[in-house]
Parts: structure tokens; C-alpha cells; sequence
């Protein structure tokens, strides 16, 4: 039996320290399945479609990488799909607090359910979706931290301002 993984997030843009965790999870497993989450309640920058467009377009360089959107419980979606790990990324001590709070709960409400956690590589612990999306909407360029075909979309997006995000 193929041995698939969930890489669930909110991908508020998607980054390199993202597509670092889907790179090296992808050779894990047989196959790895990003579930773009709405998380309405983050109110995202980027647009539920606009971030299942990202993901889509970074998945597309791998052979065993898909996209789905997540719109309800993580859980009842993962039961829905008969996939029992997920994979999650890990930086700094703060993110294993709320990642193991996360995988108990998790646990509890599908046993079958395995968390897996990814240590982030050094060259990506500083790096989180809250800092690109800031530097972007005060003019910075964020074309280090993201995927090209991410960074393009960026730049087409129309910041608050009215001026496009700056890459
Ligand atoms: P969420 O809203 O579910 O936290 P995110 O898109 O912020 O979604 O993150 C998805 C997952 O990717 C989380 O497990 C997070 O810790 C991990 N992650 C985010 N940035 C990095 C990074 N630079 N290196 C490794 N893991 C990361």
C-alpha cells in the first residue's frame, strides 16, 4: 500500500521553507498531499484560490506532490481521504509548543492519525509566511524567500495600497 502524507498549512504565501519541508517529505513517502487550509479565521492576505494556485503551480515540479483544499476539520478531511500522517514543519521551540498541542488533539479525534515533525533546515528557520507577507506590503523584496513561480504572483497581486506587492 502507498504510503501518502498530508502537508496541511495555511501557506499564507507558500515559501522556500515550505517547499524545503515538501521537498524532503516527498522522498519520505510515496506521495505527499498539500491541503491549502481556508482559515478564514487568520484572515489571509492571499485569497483561498490565489494560495491553491501557489501550491498548485510549486507542485508541479514534483511527480508525487498534489494540492487540495481544506475547507473543514483537518481531521474529518484526512478520515474522508483514508490518509493517516501528516507532516508538519518544525523551527523554533514556540513551534513545537503549538505542533504538539496540535498533534494530541489530532490524535484524539482520529487515533489512526500519526504527526510527523520536520525539523526545518538552518537556512529556513528564520523564515515564516507572517515575515514575507509583511515585507512585501511595505515594499521589500521577498523574491529570496519564495518560490519563483510564486514570487510572480506575488508581483501581479495589487497590495492595499494600490502599488503591487514588491519582489
Ligand atoms: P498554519 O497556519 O497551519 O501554521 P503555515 O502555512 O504557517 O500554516 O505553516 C504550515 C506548516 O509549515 C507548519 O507546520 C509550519 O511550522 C511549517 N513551516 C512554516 N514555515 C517553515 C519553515 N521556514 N521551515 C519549516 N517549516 C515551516
Amino acid at each position: 500500500m502507498k504510503k501518502i502524507v498530508a502537508y496541511p498549512g495555511t501557506f499564507d504565501p507558500i515559501t522556500n521553507g515550505h517547499l524545503d519541508i515538501i521537498r524532503r517529505g516527498a522522498n519520505l513517502f510515496d506521495g505527499l498531499v498539500i491541503f491549502v487550509a481556508k482559515s478564514n479565521e487568520k484572515h489571509p492576505l492571499f485569497t483561498f484560490e490565489e494560495r491553491i494556485e501557489m501550491a498548485q503551480c510549486l507542485a508541479k515540479e514534483f511527480n508525487n506532490v498534489s494540492v487540495m483544499p481544506l475547507e473543514g476539520l483537518l481531521t474529518t478531511c484526512l478520515k474522508e481521504n483514508n490518509i493517516k500522517v501528516v507532516l508538519r514543519g518544525l523551527r523554533t521551540m514556540s513551534d513545537f509548543e503549538y505542533e504538539f498541542q496540535m498533534a494530541l488533539i489530532n490524535k484524539k479525534l482520529y487515533p489512526d492519525l500519526e504527526t510527523v515533525l520536520m525539523m526545518s533546515s538552518s537556512e529556513f528557520v528564520f523564515l515564516s509566511s507572517s515575515l514575507v507577507r509583511e515585507i512585501a506590503l511595505l515594499g521589500g523584496d521577498v523574491s529570496k524567500f519564495v518560490p519563483p513561480c510564486v514570487g510572480k504572483r506575488l508581483k501581479r497581486r495589487p497590495a492595499n495600497n494600490g502599488r503591487g506587492l514588491c519582489i
